[in-house]
């Protein structure tokens, strides 16, 4: 199923691996969710330790598959449908947490991240796991419809467990930082449970923690337009993302419609092909590099300022770099690469 593999990202983890005296170090799980392969591996743990902290990881991942969804029915399915209702609806304590997340990051960005709508997603047909989506955009006046309602997760108000929506075209779609924060809810688990150093590597979005032997964890970064742009070691508890405008769009007979959306207008986001982000949790991680495409070449050095970034890349559509200084001193490029540091 090479396309699962391809499908989301443009980093993927280049593990460096041991010797094979060493080999018995890591250990290695494959789990399957929200359409991507999620693959884990610890160094160092024993083998029955592992085993045990891959079992409670599944059942965790087959909880958040279920209850996380934006188009497969289940709790948030359900949470949608209420808020469309105009009632109350009750939460679990992961996306009550999501929600607040979601919450800080519009905030932030200017609402250029926003999980919030979902509708304006779905009507452009992705809500699904098959892409290419073939065929024209929606009609511009179905758009305008949902965008002049401006669901936002900040009309989402939380008491307890229950959610109400002060706005009734609210849809969450967690589709720009479930992954992350389901990483990170990995990593946690794993902690909990003994295991002291991991990589967690959804496609190329991952977190590590602790120590890759003697060696750090190796990762390289992919060029959006095929190939390998770079290289870099992952530190101790870091999260590394990719958003990528290449992989999951509708195509027309003439133009391309990436999947990340600007939510001020309802429509795709073109100039952009790739944001990688670099910060300590996933969940930030992720929908750091949704909103940095959304805010484009112009704007993202002032969005991430505001998320407090300084570790960012991004690579316009005709293959060039712009990066921070601190991207910049930790990478190494391919030869030839033209990069552009901007300083904020
Ligand atoms: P990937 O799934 O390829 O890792 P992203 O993390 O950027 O990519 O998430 C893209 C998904 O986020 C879309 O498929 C959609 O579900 C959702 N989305 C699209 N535009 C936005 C936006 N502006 N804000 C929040 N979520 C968005
Ligand atoms: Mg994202």
């Amino acid at each position: 199923m090479p396309r699962l593999i391809l499908k989301i990202a443009i980093l993927f983890a280049c593990l460096v691996l041991s010797s094979c005296a060493e080999k018995p170090a890591e250990q290695h799980a494959e789990f399957y969710i929200f359409g991507t392969l999620l693959e884990v591996t610890t160094w160092g743990a024993d083998q029955e330790e592992a085993r045990q902290a891959f079992s409670s990881l599944h059942t965790r991942f087959q909880e958040m598959h279920r209850d996380w969804h934006a188009w497969e029915p289940g709790l948030l399915m359900e949470i949608n449908r209420q808020f469309a209702a105009g009632q109350a609806a009750m939460a679990s304590p992961d996306i009550i947490e999501m929600i607040r997340h979601s919450q800080f990051v519009e905030e932030k960005t200017g609402g250029r991240f926003n999980p919030a709508i979902g509708a304006v997603i779905g009507l452009w047909g992705f809500h699904t796991s098959d892409y290419p989506i073939l065929g024209p955009p929606p009609r511009q006046s179905r758009i305008d419809r949902l965008v002049l309602q401006k669901p936002s997760s900040l009309d989402i108000q939380i008491d307890g467990t229950m959610l109400t929506s002060l706005n009734p075209a609210v849809q969450l779609d967690f589709g720009g930082i479930a992954k992350g924060y389901a990483i990170d809810i990995a990593c946690d688990t794993l902690k909990n449970l003994g295991i002291n150093n991991a990589i967690v590597n959804a496609g190329g979005d991952l977190r590590v923690f602790g120590r890759h032997g003697d060696r750090p964890w190796r990762i390289a970064v992919r060029d959006p337009a095929g190939g390998v742009i770079g290289a870099l070691e992952a530190r101790a508890d870091e999260a590394i993302f990719t958003s990528g405008n290449y992989e999951r769009f509708r195509q027309d007979d003439d133009s391309r419609y990436p999947h990340i959306l600007d939510p001020h207008t309802g429509w795709p986001v073109r100039d952009v092909a790739s944001v990688t982000v670099i910060t300590q949790e996933g969940w930030l991680a992720d929908s750091a590099a949704t909103a940095l495409i959304v805010a484009g070449l112009d704007d993202w050095p002032e969005v991430a300022r505001s998320l407090g970034l300084d570790q960012v890349l991004m690579v316009d559509e005709n293959g060039k770099a712009y990066l921070t200084e601190k991207m910049n001193e930790r990478m190494e490029f391919v030869e030839g690469l033209s990069k552009e540091i901007v300083v904020f």
